[in-house]
């Protein structure tokens, strides 16, 4: 690992200061990614602010019933945080679902969502990549392609995100709170994260300088029936090769609302637009989940090496919306 200064924030407003004084400075809380990036030396930063002492863990009920979950809370505080569970119980099934448990405890909310790919070729730096080295070229592109994207890539870039808790959030339609050196701002969730086009280097809106302090989940009475279904080489700690977070409102019969969220298939959180609007006003049935999950992934360009996941995320689709529908649980 290379020499780097590391010190630590006492408050936002020096958080800011101590990030602006140097150039490519970094933030620093869990670590659980950033830590791997420097010793992979893939990330050289020149210097680690730390922020893990700064106030941004509260997990609280906004007036109007919101959620409010501040970016240093760590992904166990949210997953076993018994309002947040029976509320929007498909969060703290995508969190439990990834990494291990000394990941969850130290890992953070706002960390999670700045995550990077784990494509191989970004994380082995004996090879080009357009993410790390941008105009290095793509060895995705004719290599190794089980794990890369099928919908929303680029000529420069086929890589994925690889939170969990990010389709969720994206499903659950979160609003990320941000504060940098021009102040404070909110970011809707599904534009958060960004698809790779010519830079795909950069990975979402966030400005240099800028700080998660917090994801907002508003109300949503369907989210009670939510579901997070992942589908990955092994059980346990590995990445989704397509997982699915899906929500329903029912009511006399017909669905009221949808959302299907779809990860491990591009850039950024997949949102099922259009298999959202075709199930509203319709009955819960099977023929139209299978039609549901028929438009989820009707846009998909698949590649020669990850064409497979084209039906993995029709059947977990049609899948998730079946268990929401009868109630919610473990799909
Ligand atoms: Fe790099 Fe993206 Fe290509 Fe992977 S898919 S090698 S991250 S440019």
């Amino acid at each position: 690992m290379h020499n780097f200064a590391f010190s630590r924030a006492t408050s936002p407003a020096d958080a800011l200061a101590r990030h602006a004084a140097t150039p490519n400075a970094t933030f620093i809380a869990g670590g659980t990614n950033l830590v791997d990036r420097m010793k992979s030396a893939i990330e050289a930063p020149a210097a680690v602010v730390d922020i893990s002492r700064l106030e941004f863990r509260n997990i609280e009920r906004l007036p109007g019933g919101s959620w409010r979950i501040g970016g240093l809370a760590t992904n166990t505080a949210v997953a076993d945080h018994p309002e947040l569970r029976k509320e929007y119980p498909l969060l703290a099934r995508a969190i439990l679902s990834g990494a291990s448990q000394q990941i969850r405890n130290v890992a953070t909310v706002g960390g999670n969502l700045l995550q990077r790919t784990r494509c191989s070729y970004f994380t082995d730096p004996a090879f080009a990549c357009n993410k790390r080295v941008p105009g290095s070229g793509c060895p995705a592109m004719t290599g190794f392609q089980r794990s890369h994207a099928i919908f929303g890539a680029s000529d420069s870039c086929i890589a994925v995100h690889p939170s969990d808790m990010c389709v969720a959030l994206a499903a659950l339609d979160a609003t990320v709170e941000v504060l940098g050196p021009k102040g404070e701002r909110k970011i809707g969730f599904d534009e958060f994260h960004r698809l790779p086009g010519a830079s795909p280097d950069r990975d979402t809106l966030l400005e240099p300088g800028e700080i998660i302090t917090g994801v907002v989940l508003p109300p949503m009475p369907g989210a009670k029936t939510g579901v997070y279904l992942k589908l990955r080489d092994r059980a346990s700690y590995s990445f989704a090769l397509v997982s699915v977070a899906s929500v329903l409102e029912i009511s006399g019969g017909k669905i009221r609302a949808a959302r299907v969220a779809l990860g491990g298939v591009a850039h950024k959180p997949w949102r099922a637009g259009d298999a959202e609007k075709f199930l509203v006003g319709k009955s819960p049935t099977e023929a139209v989940f299978k039609q549901a999950a028929d438009l989820a992934v009707r846009d998909a360009k698949p590649l020669p090496g990850n064409a497979f996941k084209v039906e993995l995320a029709r059947r977990a689709v049609k899948r998730g919306l079946t268990v929401s529908a009868a109630g919610g649980g473990v799909a």
